[in-house]
């Protein structure tokens, strides 16, 4: 079985862990690689690679660190279908969305290669007599980004371009589901131009992970995954010194208004909650159906659900194709039997999903709830799965309440034709990221992503103009050249008289 290595100083590095993972194809339920976790002095070692590639690589000038980024993104764009199809065969995704998880990717690389403009700071000339003051942004150190298994490109995109871009070098750990695509990045990152040590890839666990969090050599780290281990790497990240930023999970709602498009409503409803299978942190997983629409739109609803092409990501272009593992299999069907114990009723049940040919495949046919209510489980908790929950209210203002109150704030949209209602919920909703006739609003790379309550610890989102100000430093300047006239000492505050 073919081992997935590490990437470091430039090179792959089998690894001397005795720990390892079974790397599954999930359409075909085989394994087909292994990875190795690094032990917590392999960690140190590409700790101690980055903190000596620092020192010149935050001296190179910005338009050189974004000249790499261009290059790079010319590689990316080269190799793109082989990327996607290594995303499709460890996570499982159909091979157009991987597709697409690469172009959202890319634009961050885009924006990365603007560094120079984004890095400039602000001069103001005679703050004081003969005195002068500017602003500039300076690197942080070592970086290291955790990532998630649903989106093994684009998510370490909004990481590490930012990051070695503004100067910083860096060290990913990503997903022990779906490794490959992180050392196809560094080898790329490579050929592009990048000095070796700039760009690591350490496979692993919680060892890995642990040794980031407390290596005083480690500047700031950017996780992405599950709410717990979020909050877990928030406060001990924090707790040694270090500027996190953590990602969590989410229950994102959409709420359909009664003037609201039906059908539009429907499609987007369909594409949002079972794309990916469900697995992707912008997923739609609860429909809020407002007034007296619920019955035709869950009509509507079921025909799609039922009708779902689902198979193997790599041909003809399924609608849906597996989840990731075995495990998160059961874990979802779990939560299919949960709802059902709590009294929802499950419209389209597809616990029974078969594909021809791929019965070993970790597949699971799209789910429907309706009459979930908010004590249930299934509507409290993250499902991750291709399973959407209708929640039926009277009127705006208890759709607004329900997901105020929920724990998570990650994205969140309405359905409606109208202005006023789309605006007082756009201002009034406890949520990082909203969409107004739009399913799943992922802001572009020059905004920035991120949410609120326990989908996000920390104080910035991900990405775009707050990746820079996370991935560097803000320092003041303020300058007297001695040709100006000789005050001798001053012992009190100095102001402007
Ligand atoms: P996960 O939390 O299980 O794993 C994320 C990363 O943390 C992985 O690299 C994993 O190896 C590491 N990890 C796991 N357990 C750990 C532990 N005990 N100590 C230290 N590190 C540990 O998440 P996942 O299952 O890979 O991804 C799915 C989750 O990610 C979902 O909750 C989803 O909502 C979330 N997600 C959030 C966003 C966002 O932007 N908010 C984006 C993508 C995914």
């Amino acid at each position: 079985m073919k081992n997935i290595s590490h990437f470091i100083a430039g090179k792959k590095a089998d690894g001397a862990g005795t720990k390892t993972n079974e790397v599954f194809n999930p359409a075909t339920g085989s394994a087909e690689s292994s990875v190795r976790f690094a032990t917590m002095e392999e960690t140190r070692a590409a700790i101690d690679v980055a903190e000596r590639a620092f020192a010149d690589w935050s001296l190179t000038p910005a338009v050189k660190r974004a000249r790499v980024m261009f290059k790079f993104k010319e590689l990316i764009e080269k190799n793109a279908e082989t990327l996607a199809r290594m995303i499709t065969s460890e996570h499982g995704k159909v091979f157009s969305d991987a597709m697409g998880e690469i172009s959202r990717g890319l634009e961050v690389i885009e924006f990365a290669c603007g560094i120079p403009q984004l890095l400039k700071g602000e001069f103001t000339e005679q703050i004081g007599t003969g005195i002068d003051s500017y602003s500039v942004r300076q690197p942080l150190g070592v970086c290291a980004g955790i990532t998630p298994f649903n989106f093994p490109v684009m998510v370490p995109m909004w990481m590490y371009p930012i990051s070695v871009a503004c100067g910083n070098t860096f060290i990913l750990k990503p997903s022990e589901k779906d490794p490959s695509p992180s050392i196809l990045m560094a080898e790329l990152l490579q050929e592009a131009g990048l000095p070796d040590g700039v760009f690591n890839v350490i496979q692993g666990d919680k060892v890995a992970v642990d040794t980031l969090l407390t290596d005083p050599r480690v500047a700031a780290v950017s996780f992405v995954g599950s709410t717990p281990i979020a909050e877990y790497v928030y406060r001990t990240g924090t707790e040694n010194g270090k500027r996190v930023q953590a990602l969590g999970g989410a229950k994102n709602h959409l709420v359909v208004m009664p003037d609201a498009d039906l059908d539009q409503a429907v499609d987007a409803l369909v594409g949002a909650a079972y794309g990916s299978a469900g697995e992707r942190c912008m997923a739609i997983s609860v429909g809020v159906v407002v007034g007296d629409i619920a019955d035709v739109l869950i009509e509507k609803l079921a025909d799609r659900v039922q009708n779902l092409r689902i198979g193997n990501g790599l041909e003809n272009d399924p609608d849906m194709g597996p989840l990731v593992t075995q495990a998160h299999l059961e874990k979802v069907r779990g939560y299919v039997e949960i709802g059902l114990s709590e009294g929802a009723q499950l419209v389209v049940d597809g616990r029974n999903t078969k594909v021809a040919g791929f019965e070993n495949g970790f597949f699971l046919g799209g789910c429907l709830f309706d009459h979930v209510t908010p004590k249930m489980r299934v509507y409290k908790e993250e499902i991750f799965g291709p399973v959407l929950s209708i929640v039926r209210v009277d009127n705006f203002e208890e759709a607004l309440q329900l997901i105020n109150d929920h724990e998570y704030g990650n994205g969140v949209s309405i359905y409606t034709r109208d202005g006023d209602a789309a605006r007082e919920f756009s201002s009034r909703v406890k949520i990082g990221m909203v969409g107004i006739n739009v399913p799943i609003p992922v802001p572009m790379a020059f905004h920035s992503f991120g949410g609120w309550k326990r989908s996000l610890f920390g104080d910035h989102f991900a990405y775009g103009p707050e990746g820079v100000r996370f991935y560097s430093h803000l320092k003041t300047v303020t300058s007297r050249w001695p040709t100006g006239i000789r005050k001798g000492a001053e012992f009190t505050m100095p102001v402007m008289k």
